[in-house]
């Protein structure tokens, strides 16, 4: 399997349903909302089981953790070096893919060789605006 040999872990039919549920996944899912998705599957399946297969295939560099979310770890299948836009009302994450310019000067350097950055973003979403304003009226 192509899979398998990509990210060199031992393929268990929970994992390959962890895997699939992340596939393409842009919603930025919590270990929690990877476990329900999975757990419709595979109703035996642990909360342990999925919080471990995350952590082994964040170490493998298959997924990446964001912390962009106070409430809780998310996780991105998209390794490409993106930034990050969250509603704080609804948690929903949003990708950019924006190249910022972002330059420090030498004194912030502290003469690390600087690989990249990660800008996160703030704000309310349309949706949770619309909540708002109707509540208004
Ligand atoms: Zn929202
Ligand atoms: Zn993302």
């Amino acid at each position: 399997m192509k899979l398998d040999r990509r990210i060199d872990i031992k393929l268990t039919p929970q994992r390959l349903a962890i895997l699939e549920c992340l596939v393409g996944n842009t919603s930025h899912p919590s270990a929690s909302d990877i476990y329900k998705s999975v757990f419709e599957k595979f109703p035996t399946m642990s909360f342990a089981t999925v919080y471990n297969t995350l952590e082994t295939l964040k170490e493998k560099g298959v997924v990446v953790e964001l912390s962009i979310d106070p409430d809780k770890k998310r996780f991105d299948p998209n390794t490409i070096p993106h930034h990050h836009l969250l509603c704080l009302r609804c948690k929903i994450i949003k990708d950019i893919f924006e190249k910022f310019s972002l330059v420090l000067s030498e004194s912030e350097e502290y003469n690390f060789d600087i690989i990249g950055n990660h800008v996160d973003f703030y704000g309310i979403c349309p949706q949770c605006k619309g909540v708002e304003s109707n509540k208004h009226k």
